[in-house]
């Protein structure tokens, strides 16, 4: 028999909540253990390998874990080659220049000659070789944001998601170099000889994905209204219609977009719907 599937999480940082989160959210049962090394998955053959951030990579690669959850920025600054099995939908964020406010660079060209701090100096090495802009790559492995006001380089290529961190530290975005998501990654010889584990993965946490950004709906509405409601319903295919007991009354269920429904429920309700549910969705396997 072979052994159990081993999947390389985060144990410190920004994708480890999101990435719990996903796995429990997909019905894996498993206890964290103050996230020491391994959890063990009690209804499915998988264990999962609690590692640091930048050892995910590695874990994978190696054929240590089978799978892994890391992000793109990390990939790019690791030069890895690993198969992505899917996006996350969660850990979104850019990898940008960025100067001091009172500063008159605006473009990345302005910034030949200078010196750049950074977390992510292979990449950032890559994105100004590229362009022909020379500039001084400064690698440092944390607070990259205060580098300038400590005079160690005059701009800095930093992780962006909302742009808060650097308004705070009084620095403005001149460029984007990558953006960047929580990806599954494969180790390649595990794509080839576990595909079925894997894909049984995959579709476990798709569907939770899928169903994410989902809302399930449920109205009544006159016979006569089907039309009119049908238009504004997209559904994954096509409304679910139902008679009601009521004579000429019918049920309509739909999916809708999370994001479209505060905009959708007047238009339903001046088009003839009424007893409009709206309801979380689990999972959704298209
Ligand atoms: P860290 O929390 O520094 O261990 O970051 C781990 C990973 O989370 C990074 O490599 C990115 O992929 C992602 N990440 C970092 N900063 C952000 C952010 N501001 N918003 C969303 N994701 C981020």
């Amino acid at each position: 028999m072979s052994r159990r599937l081993r999947l390389a999480v985060p144990n410190k940082g920004r994708l480890v909540e999101p990435s719990l989160a996903l796995l429990h959210d997909a019905g894996l049962v498993f206890e964290e253990h103050d996230r020491s090394l391994v959890a063990r998955v009690q209804n499915f053959d998988l264990d999962i390998l609690f590692v640091r951030t930048n050892d995910v990579i590695e874990f994978v690669g190696d054929g240590v874990a089978d799978l892994g959850i890391t992000g793109i920025d990390l990939l790019a600054e690791a030069g890895a080659e690993l198969p992505r099995i899917r996006s996350l939908g969660f850990g979104r964020c850019r990898l940008a220049a960025a100067v001091p406010n009172d500063t008159p660079y605006q473009v990345v060209e302005d910034l030949a000659g200078l010196r750049v701090a950074t977390a992510h100096p292979n990449t950032a090495r890559r994105f100004f070789a590229e362009r022909r802009i020379p500039v001084d790559v400064i690698a440092i492995s944390g607070a990259v944001e205060v580098a300038p006001r400590l005079g160690l380089a005059e701009a800095i290529v930093d992780l962006v998601s909302t742009g808060s961190t650097l308004a705070m530290n009084g620095l403005r975005p001149i460029g984007d170099i990558l953006d960047s998501e929580a990806v599954l990654v494969a180790n390649p010889v595990a794509r080839r000889e576990r595909a079925e584990q894997l894909a049984a993965i995959e579709t476990m946490l798709g569907a939770v994905i899928a169903a994410r950004d989902k809302k399930y709906v449920m109205m009544n509405a006159p016979a006569e209204k089907l039309a009119e409601l049908e238009a504004l319903l997209p559904g994954l295919a096509s409304p679910s219609v139902i008679p009601l007991a009521h004579e000429g009354m019918i049920a309509l269920h739909s999916v809708v977009g999370a994001d479209e429904v505060w905009g959708l429920l007047p238009r339903l309700k001046a088009a003839g719907a009424s007893g409009i549910l709206v309801l979380p969705i689990e999972k959704i396997v298209p």
